[in-house]
């Protein structure tokens, strides 16, 4: 997971925000995720990722994120506001 989004970065080195669209897993609303480089490693806004295999993931807006709770979760220290 943080392999794949590190390679977006590599395969894009001049871009420093990468957005990921698509549709909540749960809700199906349109969720939109801007991922930023941070000095500890990559910062989330906008929703979760869900990793779901080694190279797939799924997306959860942020209303379905915090329902779920008791799901696995990305490391919640990922998703820190800037
Ligand atoms: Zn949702």
């Amino acid at each position: 997971m943080i392999q794949m989004l590190r390679k977006m970065f590599e395969d894009s080195p001049e871009k420093s925000i990468n957005v990921l669209s698509g549709k909540c897993s749960d809700c199906g609303c349109e969720t939109i995720i801007e991922i930023t480089p941070t000095s500890g490693g990559l910062g989330l806004q906008g929703g979760a990722l869900f990793k779901c295999s080694p190279d797939k993931y799924i997306m959860k807006c942020p209303k379905c994120f915090k329902a779920g709770q008791h799901e696995k979760i990305w490391k919640e220290r990922s998703l820190h506001n800037n």
